[in-house]
């Protein structure tokens, strides 16, 4: 998969086109890994997208290129972008300008409804699945857990979590015996 993202994208990132540090982004959310659902990114964009970073909106201008690409991934994270971006007049004329399918356009404003959401003390996992406490949750990546030789692997089952209190990103489980904390965005609930 990686090594035909790289070829679409000529080694390049979809949304700036740097070629520093790229990495296979999921955009979420998703029932499963496809080509038009995964793009590649720098590590830079990657910050702006997952709010590591404080937006910066000198390098977001490369959005007003990146409205143009066909991959559906593209357009989802480009449009989300621009949404918090809506203090520039050049980014409301962007998604003003961006030309997006019924599907598309309904998967970007599910991402945008699971930012507002978290304000609300919803805990949800990588489907936007609300999480509760005694859930059991299935690891969608595979973790490195700090200091630890533990096995945190993607398909790892972790029954009955907790809900880490004031932070709707995270939730606590037990991997074998051990108690971690993990990123509600790498879980998905098990029904
Ligand atoms: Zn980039």
């Amino acid at each position: 998969m990686e090594q035909q993202l790289l070829e679409r994208s000529e080694n390049k990132c979809e949304l700036c086109q740097s070629a520093a540090s790229l990495k296979l982004y999921e955009v979420l959310p998703q029932s499963g890994r496809t080509e038009d659902n995964c793009i590649m990114i720098c590590d830079k964009c990657l910050g702006q997208i997952e709010k590591t970073e404080a937006l910066d909106v000198k390098h977001l201008n490369c959005l007003r290129t990146s409205i143009w690409s066909a991959v559906p991934g593209v357009q989802v994270v480009t449009w989300r972008l621009l949404h918090r971006l809506k203090d520039e007049s050049w980014a409301t004329e962007s998604i003003e300008m961006m030309y997006m399918d019924d599907k598309t356009l309904a998967w970007a404003a599910a991402g945008l409804e699971e930012d507002s959401a978290g304000a609300d003390e919803v805990y949800k996992d990588c489907n936007g699945q609300v999480l509760e406490a005694g859930n059991s949750v299935v690891l969608t990546k595979t973790l490195d857990v700090k200091g630890s030789s533990l096995s945190a692997k993607l398909g790892t089952v972790v029954k009955n979590i907790r809900l880490v209190e004031d932070n709707t990103d995270q939730i606590e489980g037990k991997i074998e015996g051990q108690t971690i904390v993990i990123l509600t965005k790498y879980v998905r609930k098990q029904n």
